[in-house]
């Protein structure tokens, strides 16, 4: 019986929404808006551990377990897809171990609210979850503030 240890990616991006009473959901905490557009809050850095997560764990991704055709999905709180997305890994036999996230967006200033975005995923997970913020430097769509980029690494354990 050996431990085998394996990695997944997660990467989602979201565009702003159009419609000024959207929240603007990251990593489970509410910010200023303007909100970012999408079938659940779209919370672009849960969507990218969850699809971290399931990648490690050889579920497939996001789209799969919770279809954006889903109905009952409408304006879903994104941190309970990633309790269940947990489950699932963990049903499948696998514990988390880390995940990490770069968030890529030009604004708001995440720094002030890392520590809470940290605490909610890590609680989510079961497992240390870290946050980075990451400016595009004015470069490209992200840059122009267009939308919300994510990504997220995760590693899981098992006996496998
Ligand atoms: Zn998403």
């Amino acid at each position: 019986m050996s431990l085998t240890v394996r990695v997944g990616q997660g990467f989602d991006v979201h565009p702003f929404s159009d419609d000024p009473g959207r929240a603007l959901v990251l990593g489970g905490v509410p910010f200023e808006g303007p909100g970012l557009a999408g079938h659940s809050d779209a919370d672009a850095v849960a969507h990218a551990v969850i699809d971290a997560l399931l990648g490690a764990a050889g579920l497939g991704d996001i789209g799969q377990h919770f279809p954006d055709s889903d109905p009952s999905l409408a304006g879903a709180d994104s941190l309970d897809l990633l309790r269940r997305a947990v489950a699932a890994v963990r049903a499948a036999g696998w514990v988390p171990g880390n995940v990490d996230c770069t968030v890529v967006l030009e604004a708001p200033r995440l720094a002030p609210r890392r520590a809470e975005m940290q605490e909610r995923l890590t609680d989510a997970v079961g497992a240390p979850v870290t946050v980075k913020g990451k400016r595009a430097e004015g470069l490209g769509a992200l840059g122009r503030r267009e939308g919300i980029a994510c990504f997220a690494v995760a590693v899981v354990t098992g006996e496998g």
